[in-house]
């Protein structure tokens, strides 16, 4: 299955998702292309991968993303297809850091086999200050991910599971606990294997 996690910048998707790796290891977490710049710390291929504006048309045209969207006005960022199917077809789950406009493109691609997760932030000014606190961006930076933030919440509506993500440790264990009730729903199993299997012994 997908996991998608999708909320502002700054709300602590990227902190709580690499809690969440490290109880799951099994779990893996897909590593989108973006046209932004790296900040200080992000290593390429680990955090993104970096790539030029050129870079990212190609491989829009040559069909190499499962989806991509433009974020916070000028930069692009897309899910490469090639991880994904790979995991999938190995039986591993995954999971996705993107912005709704992604989460509702898996969600056209995948139907049931994704869930949509919104972390959301206890309050506006707490958003606010974690976004100040990184100080990894510019004030023109900042601005466009604050705005960015209205547009997500405009769309959490469309979303399955809400986190609030205002004690970390608390946070962790509500997305864990929504990835193993999604490993348990009939669909994500084949049961009527595990049927023929119980009727035969029976
Ligand atoms: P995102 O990936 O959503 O952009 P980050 O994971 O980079 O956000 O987190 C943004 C900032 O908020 C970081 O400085 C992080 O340490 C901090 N942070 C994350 N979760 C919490 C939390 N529950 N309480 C307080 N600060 C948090
Ligand atoms: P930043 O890390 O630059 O502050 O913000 C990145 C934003 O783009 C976040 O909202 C994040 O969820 C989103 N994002 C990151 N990677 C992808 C991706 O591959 N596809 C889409 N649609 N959004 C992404």
């Amino acid at each position: 299955m997908l996991i998608v996690v999708s909320g502002p910048s700054g709300v602590g998707k990227g902190t709580v998702i690499s809690r969440l790796l490290e109880r799951q290891p099994e779990l893996a977490k897909s590593v989108s292309c973006t046209t932004r710049g790296p900040r200080p710390g992000e290593q390429d291929g680990v955090d993104y991968h970096f790539v030029s504006v050129d870079r990212f048309r190609q491989m829009v045209a040559a069909g190499e993303f499962l989806e991509y969207a433009r974020v916070h006005q000028d930069l692009w960022y897309g899910t490469p297809i090639a991880p994904v199917e790979a995991a999938l077809a190995a039986g591993t789950d995954i999971a996705l850091e993107i912005d709704y406009q992604g989460a509702r493109s898996v969600r056209q691609a995948f139907g049931n086999r994704a869930a949509l997760v919104f972390i959301a932030p206890p309050s506006w000014d707490a958003l606010v200050a974690r976004l100040q606190g990184r100080s990894t961006e510019s004030a023109d930076a900042t601005a466009k991910r604050l705005a960015s933030a209205k547009r997500e919440f405009r769309h959490i509506g469309m979303f399955e599971y809400v986190v609030v993500n205002d004690e970390l440790e608390r946070a962790v264990i509500e997305l864990e606990s929504i990835l193993i009730a999604e490993r348990c729903r009939l669909e994500s199993i084949d049961w009527q294997e595990l049927q023929r299997q119980l009727s035969s012994e029976a």
